[in-house]
């Protein structure tokens, strides 16, 4: 796509243009606002950072969902990086997890200071030459991440195996996207009319260009709840907006894709492949927020077990504890906002993150805080 059709989805022109279609097909519903989902961070921060709640005021009123890889981390996960990191291995993994406290009140980088090697990567892929260098010590990846970047960790494995890579292992807490979505259609909350009802979601945008729109279809279909996948820049929200609100106003529930130039039906074959031959379902998976939400995660087959750090490493965990005040899990959910949070924007910063959704650059917390500055004041 050329760069002079992509600053079309920037054209304030264009925005003008979708938000008077949106309006013209409000005046035609009766119950307004409806509740639309945004499952994934990055639209989350899309919606603030370009004051897309502001401009649908009245009509739309987005619930943040739990699309945010770090956020959706258990404490009980991030407290077993850090015993890891404390048994001497080299501990690697992508930068906003190293930062998320665990139990402990400590981060990652909290106990580097302290004098554990912990490093931060920006490809897993890294983790190999670091390996090499390091023939004498065990390097662990610690791999987190939705569809979008679990087909990485699969070549890491594979390639790890093939080079004769023995000094290397992987945790895999690579999470899938549909069964969080089913699991929050089938939670009591959701269900409970007057507390949160969603009506429909905005599927997010870069998982679905490897697994393709197919698999939200039983969404649609099962629940009677509208999917439109999106891109990120203003004019692709509203436009998913509008492909949400025509599909109310006509009475069907559908899946739709708004980002086709990234995004097809079936997806990106070659990396679901590469992620087929690495990994099987776990039969289940705790989600900060969610709970134990059944066949949502991966684990390492065993065929390459051998490169499997929950199989190599034995590691007593301390009692997972999040902070008492800290309400990520509600926010995780959809059913608070940031602001409802005593310790937002005053005692819970970005600088001095208490949860995972200040942390994380997706996080809703972390999006309200850079883009919402009004409400922190109003707080103070
Ligand atoms: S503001 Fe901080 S403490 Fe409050 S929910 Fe968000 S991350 Fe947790």
């Amino acid at each position: 796509m050329s760069i002079h059709k992509l600053k079309l989805f920037k054209d304030p022109r264009e925005v003008s243009k979708v938000l008077k279609l949106i309006d013209n097909l409000a005046k035609k519903m009766p119950n307004l606002p409806i509740n639309i989902m945004e499952f994934c961070g990055g639209h989350t921060h899309s919606i603030m950072k370009y004051g897309i709640d502001q401009l649908l005021e009245g009509i739309v009123n987005f619930i943040h969902g739990p699309g945010c890889p770090v956020c959706v981390m258990p404490m009980s996960r991030v407290d077993l990086a850090i015993e890891l990191a404390k048994q001497g291995v080299i501990l690697c993994s992508y930068g906003d997890l190293l930062r998320v406290p665990g139990s402990r009140r400590k981060s990652l980088l909290d106990i580097r200071a302290e004098g554990a090697d912990v490093r931060m990567v920006y490809s897993c892929l890294d983790t190999i030459e670091i390996a090499k260098n390091n023939p004498g010590r065990q390097v662990v990846f610690f791999a987190i991440g939705f569809e979008t970047t679990t087909p990485q960790t699969a070549v890491l494995i594979k390639r790890a195996r093939e080079l004769g890579i023995n000094n290397l292992s992987v945790v895999c807490n690579h999470v899938i996207t549909p069964a969080a979505i089913q699991h929050i259609l089938n939670a009591p909350e959701m269900r409970d009319i007057g507390k949160v009802s969603i009506d429909a979601f905005i599927g997010p945008g870069h998982v679905s260009a490897i697994i393709g729109t197919r698999p939200y279809e039983y969404f649609a279909e099962e629940f009677l709840k509208p999917v439109v996948i999106s891109g990120f820049e203003p004019v692709d929200v509203l436009q998913a907006v509008y492909m949400i609100i025509k599909q109310i106003v006509n009475g069907v529930a559908k899946v739709e894709n708004q980002y086709s130039r990234f995004v097809t039906r079936e997806g990106n074959k070659k990396a679901q492949k590469f992620v087929a031959d690495v990994f099987e379902l776990r039969k289940g998976f705790e989600w900060r927020g969610l709970g134990w939400v059944p066949y949502s995660a991966l684990k390492i087959k065993k065929e390459y077990q051998y490169w499997d750090a929950e199989k190599r490493f034995v590691v007593a965990l301390p009692e997972p504890r999040e902070h008492p005040a800290c309400i990520c899990g509600k926010v995780i959910r959809g059913v608070a906002l940031p602001t409802d949070c005593k310790l937002f924007g005053t005692v819970c910063t970005p600088s001095n993150p208490l949860g995972s959704c200040m942390v994380s650059s997706e996080g809703a917390c972390a999006a309200y805080f850079k883009y919402k500055k009004d409400l922190i004041a109003t707080k103070l």
